[in-house]
Formats: structure tokens, sequence, C-alpha cells
């Protein structure tokens, strides 16, 4: 590329894996390499750079090359799964530092917060981190050393502003991590609001298959922090097998295609559903009602994503028939799929969830939008009696 010459788009990068080939057979593909153990030179060295499985793999290198250019970081990890990778920044923390974690977030890495996190000796207070000034209550100097935020957050789609969340964390000499999985680099870039860590769960859109677990972390600056992250990734072993790493390259390589038709649907289904008279609210950030709206409207792009939630007038045993009475959507937990899921999410978050019990939580894949809308409103007039 000349210097004249204006970058490539990231979607462009993108459907070509950042233009890798394999040089020995000049395939578009490369292969994926799945040795262990890599032979030592003649003089002792290693020139590859590659010496073991655990710490570094080539196929898993090439799929963190994407994903720090979609976030426009440094440098990316991939882990085993996106607990694995949340999970990573915590531990790399010390004991008795503080952290602040948002009260709406994904359920599985709050109560994680909420038990092992204490045992490892850190400290964690949940907010509502929509509300810049309880965060900036939450937050002591000196003290924190990280706030994590999820938006739109897990499974009420609250918009938290990120620029706002970097300067509270800033002020404090604390680092900002996102949970941007539901958001996507589609939507949002959390590094260029001023965010220094951004943390996926790849299992969901950017692999979009819904057939890899997989968690990412990216970073903006290759600090001490981060240095201390790929340490624990190495000493513990959390690197992401090549298989998966090749199948996240290839969903990656299709990732703004799919992103664009989900959100896309999303809003039409938002939009349609909230005229529907089961429906007492829609939870949705393209929405104008949706109190995180202006928020989002200024840190998403492309729209506000494939994730929405309903809440139904007739309460939980209704909302519980109605997704027991839907054909097309898929019955199951999970999100960011080709294939549209609903999820009676309350069942799943049990007790001290602010899950309200009548939502049902909807990840909109790349059906036809009208196909998702039908199947829908045939459930919910069935399961409310209105047919
Ligand atoms: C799924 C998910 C996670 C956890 O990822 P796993 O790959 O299931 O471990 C974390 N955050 C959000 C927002 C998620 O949706």
């Amino acid at each position: 590329m000349t210097a004249s010459k204006k970058p490539w788009s990231a979607r462009t990068l993108a459907a070509q894996a950042m233009g890798a080939t394999d040089p020995l057979t000049r395939a578009v593909v490369p292969p994926i390499h799945v040795a262990t153990t890599y032979i030592r030179d003649e003089d002792n060295g290693y020139s590859s750079g590659f010496v073991y499985g655990r710490p570094d793999n080539a196929t898993t290198r090439e799929a963190e090359n994407v994903l720090a250019m979609l976030e426009g970081g440094s440098q990316a990890l991939l882990f085993g799964s996106g607990m694995a990778a949340a999970t990573a920044v915590f531990q790399a923390l010390g004991p008795g530092d503080h952290i602040v974690a948002p009260t709406v977030m994904y359920w599985a890495l709050r109560h994680w917060l909420a038990s092992e996190a204490r045992r490892w000796g850190l400290q964690v207070d949940f907010v509502d981190t929509t509300d810049l000034d309880a965060l900036r209550a939450a937050v002591t100097p000196g003290r924190t050393r990280l706030i994590w935020i999820e938006t739109p957050s897990n499974p009420l789609w609250t918009i938290t502003d990120i620029a706002a969340a970097a300067e509270i964390a800033h002020a404090a000499g604390a680092r900002l991590a996102v949970d941007s999985t539901t958001a996507s680099p589609y939507h949002t870039r959390p590094l260029a609001l001023g965010a220094d860590i951004v943390m996926h769960a790849a299992t969901k859109i950017l692999n979009g298959h819904s057939d890899v677990v997989a968690g990412a972390l990216v970073t903006k600056a290759e600090d001490d922090f981060w240095a201390r992250i790929a340490a624990i990734r190495r000493g513990q072993g959390g690197i992401l097998g090549p298989f998966e790493a090749y199948l996240l390259t290839r969903g990656m390589r299709t990732f703004h295609l799919r992103a664009a038709a989900q959100s896309a649907s999303a809003a039409r289904l938002a939009e349609k559903l909230a005229a529907h008279p089961a429906v007492s609210k829609v939870l949705y950030p393209g929405l104008p009602d949706h109190p995180g709206h202006a928020v989002a409207a200024q840190q998403m792009e492309n729209g506000f994503g494939y994730m929405l939630s309903i809440r139904l007038a007739a309460g939980e045993a209704a909302a519980i028939a109605t997704a027991a009475r839907v054909e097309l959507w898929k019955r199951a937990t999970s999100l960011g799929g080709v294939e549209s899921l609903i999820e009676h999410r309350a069942s799943i978050e049990g007790a001290g969830s602010p899950c309200p019990p009548d939502l049902l939580r909807l990840s909109v894949g790349i059906e036809d939008p009208q196909d998702l809308y039908d199947d829908l409103a045939t459930a919910l007039d069935r399961a409310t009696g209105r047919s």
C-alpha cells in the first residue's frame, strides 16, 4: 500500500482476514496450525518465534489481528470463552484493589464478581453506571483500579456513556474496561471513545454461527497491565484453540454483512412490536423513548444492535407461554447467531437479577424480518388469548 492511498476500511480488511494467505501453496485461506510444539534451531533459538502451543498459536494470532483491527486497538488476545477473557482482567488486579461494576450486566460475570472475585481479595461495588453522578461517587481515587461497564447491557439494554466513564476512571487513576459484546465493533469502538480495554464474548456476533465459544480482549496500550493479562493467559492456559480460532476468523469475514442485516431487522421488529397490544414495553436503545437513546445515538453508529427485549402486559406466565409457542424463533440462551433466539431471561438469571419476570429477550438473526414478526406476533396472540 502506498503512503498516498487511503487505508482500507475495516469491512474490507475483515473480508480478507487482513490479507492472510498461505505462502507455501498460495491458498487464499491460510491453513489451521495444529502443532503443539516447534523445532528448535541448531543454535538453540526459536527463530520463528513459536515455542509451544499454550503461549501462542499462528491461527489464533490471525483471528487476534482481525479483532485488533476491528476495534482499533494495538493488540488482541483470544481466550477459551468470554468469561475466561473477562476474569483475566480482574485477576490482573491485586488484593485490595477496588472495582466498580454495573448493576445491569451479563449475569454470570456479575455472579463471579459477587462471589469469586471477593475470594481473590478484590473489592467490588455495583452501581447504576448509566447515572454518571452515581458512578463518580462510587470511585475513590487511589483505591479504585478498574471501572467495568457493559453497553448496551444485558438484558435491559441500558446505555452507559463510554467517554464520560473513561474520564471518571482516568481522573481517579483507574482504567476503563468495556464489555462490548452486544454493541460489537460494527456499532461502537470503545477504545476510540477513551476506554483502555474492550472485552468480547466472541461466541456471539463476532463468530455469529453459534458454533464456537470464545472470548477476546483488545487493548489500547501494551502497558504493564496488559503484560499481566498476557501472563495470566499464558500461565493459566486460557488460549483459544486453533480450530475455534479458524472458525472465528471465518465468521469475522462476514461480520459486517451479518451485523448490518441483524441490526436493521432488530430496529424494524422493535417498532412493530411496540405497536402489538400484548407488549407493554419494548426495550431497544434505537427507540426514542428508551432512557439511553440520546447517549446511544451519540456513541453508536450504523444503528443500535441486534438485541432487544419485550415486556408482556399479561406478566410472567404469558411471557413463558409466548416463548413456548414460537415456531421459527429458537427457544435458547445466548445471542448473536444467524438464527434468531428467544429467551425468558428471568428463568436463567435467578434470584437477585434486575430482570423483570415478564421479559423476553430477543436475539435477532438474519432471517426475513417479516417472518420473524409474524411468528412472534402469532405466539403473542395465542399466549394472551387473542386468537
Ligand atoms: C455471552 C456473554 C458473556 C460471556 O461469554 P462466554 O463466551 O459465554 O463465556 C459475557 N458478556 C456478555 C455481554 C455476553 O453476552
